[in-house]
């Protein structure tokens, strides 16, 4: 195609495709095909050179069919992943168009092709369901702009042969022989347990069958009658929902409906030949790739809202045949995708679901608390998720160890299936010491107690015998809505949370967003450091508003029943002084408003800004209890991101420093005769609860399902000798007492497991 053609408009690349669809259902043998598709689109794109590239077992692209380069070369060029211009497309699963290709870093030279006479390269990704099948590219002998339509036009192609690939009309990698060997894959744990079942690449719930159109105008009028179909529920939408902020949301996104760039584009890829629902997800695709490399928030943010909006559109126009993929789960499916919302993974049937494996994702990313609450085993960052395994892959997904088991052999199969049947064993065995007391060997109550965060943890907690909820992170629900709940929302959820807690008591954490806790309807600024950031209390304290608004909730919902409010990452007195003159506002108005206060209301405080270890005596003086929230403490205490699998065991929270501390704040809080409790993630390990409970604490938050393996523990466990041992540890130097710690445990036969 020349500059020229590139900018006359599509009707070339509809032929195009539509020649495409044709050779791809033609009788040929796969090679011919190939060839011949590779000859149309060199020809079509006014380019010397077309060549196809597959992913093969071991992450190589290997050069499938070429017009152009020596024939010789097909079958014997292979590129790793990453390596040379196409294993660059590839790894980023970015296109990638340069006019002095040779002049690039990734730029690598293959002699068997005879490539060195061409100048300029466009190349794009053959991608599906996030996943890289392949590269095609064209090269040009003289140095040639290749124009963003054209770009685009060779991504609609792609998009096409990846559908023929997925519909069986062409080989892709899986039929030209991707390896059934069996591979270990790391990964890095999210959550914990074993899964076991079959791959199912994640959709978003869209399946697409017909790519290529016949006739571009009924397709535009298909998009039109769909937008105004979509336009229509959200007029009533907006008509239904009162004054306020549900409202706003409404016309925010309405007006993003309107938005003439996107729907253009939409039109623009019909007019190439696509069907309505391949143009919408063709947009939204490219909408993916944009985002992840922009990194004004309230650019991203708007890109997510219009990404949305395509897959509400893709929903009208499909109708019944766009239902959610989570409805045709296979019995137990283990689910792969590059990254997951916590919404986007309620979708899915749990009882089906058996584990997630994610590309991308970290343990405290929200789609991993939801994960935790529903006892799935979740690993991360295993970036050959989308590459090394296939849809219908039997995996083992090994959350205690970070790593994922494709297609592994009957013998091992056979092995993990036990493993399997011994866990749930295992867990029945637990459930019998649920109303057991949780009183240790020498006679000393402890008080366990689970953290929450949405409404289907409720069940777990009563089910695992907690005595309350020592931690409601407020955030969550928050997390997995579309807009910032109102009043009256918060306040029925509250309420809900309440009454599901059946009477036992709830410490409810008042809103911790910022740092890795994004909300994403809230644009705000991008920051260096999150972590250390507008975060918390301190969002809390500038935007009061938002505060009085949970407060009046949490009010409101108790009616006269007890009620705890806890403040997070509050670092000085003068903070949680004004938290309190907000929260007396707030009473106030509810006394005018003749409501019934909460009896009694009590106030508490995190402890996890090391800066509050310096203010003890006077943070005691003023609240009712304190929870130490050991997992930010130690990030802020050690200067290690929590967030980081790299850092995890880097130091250790069982070391003399942590333990020295632990048991400072203790015997303070006992001086003051104030209660205190620790609520981090690591009150839920069997060992670090121990030392825990030798430093001195009596009542500890976890995540529900640890409930039952800490109070098997303690019920074996003399809390008094320990106490000793602790003393005697504190005062080391070494890195970690994990090891010392383990072997009394072991000595005395307390049960870590
Ligand atoms: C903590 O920091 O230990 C804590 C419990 O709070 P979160 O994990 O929600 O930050
Ligand atoms: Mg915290």
């Amino acid at each position: 195609m020349t500059e020229n053609a590139a900018k006359e408009g599509w009707s070339g690349s509809r032929h195009l495709l539509r020649q495409l669809r044709d050779l791809m259902k033609g009788r040929a043998s796969d090679e011919q095909r190939l060839d011949r598709i590779v000859g149309l689109i060199a020809g079509q794109t006014a380019a010397e050179v077309c060549s196809l590239y597959l992913l093969r077992p071991g992450d190589v692209l290997e050069l499938f069919a070429t017009k152009g380069l020596k024939p010789e070369a097909v079958h014997l060029t292979r590129l790793r992943l990453g390596e040379g211009l196409v294993g660059d497309i590839a790894a980023r699963a970015r296109p990638l168009a340069l006019a002095d290709a040779q002049a690039h870093p990734s730029f690598a030279y293959r002699p068997e092709t005879g490539e060195d006479m061409y100048r300029s390269l466009m190349g794009v990704p053959i991608l599906r369901d996030g996943r890289v099948l392949g590269v095609i590219a064209v090269q040009n002998v003289q140095r040639r702009d290749y124009a963003a339509e054209e770009i685009e036009a060779l991504e609609t192609v792609a998009m096409v042969l990846a559908e023929g690939m997925a519909g069986g009309d062409l080989a892709g990698p899986t039929e030209s022989g991707p390896s059934l060997q069996p591979a270990r894959l790391p990964a890095a744990p999210l959550t914990e347990g074993l899964g076991l079942g079959v791959a199912v690449m994640h959709q978003r719930g869209i399946v697409i069958a017909r790519i290529v159109a016949e006739d571009p105008e009924q397709e535009l009028d298909r998009l039109a009658d769909s937008l105004a179909a979509m336009q229509a529920s959200l007029e009533s939408y907006v008509e239904q929902s009162g004054p306020g902020e549900t409202r706003e949301v409404l016309e925010t996104f309405q007006l993003f409906a309107r938005d003439r760039g996107w729907l253009n584009r939409i039109q623009d890829a019909i007019r190439s030949g696509l069907t309505a629902e391949a143009a919408v997800q063709k947009v939204q695709s490219d909408t993916r790739a944009r985002m992840e490399q922009i990194v004004d928030p309230y650019l991203r943010e708007r890109l997510v809202d219009l990404e949305d909006l395509g897959y509400g559109l893709l929903r009208h126009l499909l109708g019944d045949d766009g239902r959610a993929a989570a409805a045709r789960l296979p019995p137990e499916a283990v689910l792969i995708a590059r990254n997951l919302g916590p919404a986007e993974l309620l979708d899915y049937d749990p009882a089906r679901l058996k584990a997630v494996v994610l590309a991308e994702g970290s343990p405290n990313a929200h789609v991993a608390i939801v994960a935790r609450a529903l006892e799935l085993p979740m690993v991360g960052r295993c970036s050959q998720a989308l590459t090394r395994i296939w849809p219908g892959d039997f995996l083992v997904v090994d959350a205690d160890h970070g790593q994922v088991l494709a297609r592994p052999g009957h013998a091992v199969r056979e092995t993990l299936a036990e493993s399997l049947e011994a866990r749930r064993r295992r867990k029945q065995d637990l459930a019998v010491i649920r109303d057991l007391p949780a009183v240790t060997a020498d006679g000393v109550e402890v008080s366990l107690n689970a953290n929450a965060g949405l409404l289907i943890d409720l069940p777990q907690v009563r089910d695992c015998g907690a005595e309350g909820i020592g931690l409601y992170r407020t955030e969550v629900p928050f997390m997995v809505r579309d807009a910032f709940p109102d009043v009256d929302t918060q306040t029925r959820l509250y309420r809900r949370v309440l009454e599901g807690s059946d009477g036992k008591p709830v410490v409810f954490r008042t809103l911790d967003v910022g740092g890795d806790k994004i909300l994403p309807y809230w644009n705000e600024v991008a920051e260096e450091n999150p972590a250390m950031g507008w975060r918390a209390v301190r969002i809390g304290l500038d935007r009061p508003v938002l505060l009085r608004e949970q407060l009046r909730a949490l009010i409101r919902a108790s009616e006269g029943r007890p009620l705890d409010v806890m403040f997070p990452m509050v670092s000085e007195v003068a903070e949680l002084d004004r938290c309190r003159s907000i929260l007396n506002l707030e009473l106030k108005l509810a006394r005018a408003e003749g409501r019934t206060l909460p009896d009694p209301l009590c106030i508490g405080i995190m402890i996890e800004v090391p800066a509050l270890l310096w203010q003890l005596p006077a943070v005691f003086e003023r609240v009712d209890f304190v929870s130490v929230g050991s997992n930010d403490l130690m990030q802020f205490l050690f200067a290690v991101d929590r967030g980081s699998p790299d850092l995890a065991r880097r130091y250790d929270i069982l070391c003399p420093t942590a333990l020295r501390l632990f048991k400072g704040l203790v015997a303070e809080a006992e001086r003051a005769g104030k209660p205190i409790s620790l609520c981090g993630e690591h009150a839920g390990q069997p060992l670090e609860a121990m030392a825990l409970l030798g430093c001195g604490f009596r009542t500890l938050s976890m995540p529900p399902a640890n409930i039952p393996r800490v109070k098997n523990m303690l019920r074996g466990l003399e809390v008094g000798p320990l106490a000793a041992y602790i003393d005697f540890l504190a005062g080391q130097t070494c890195h970690s007492v994990r090891e010392r710690l383990r072997h009394y445990a072991r000595d005395r036969g307390v049960i870590l497991d």
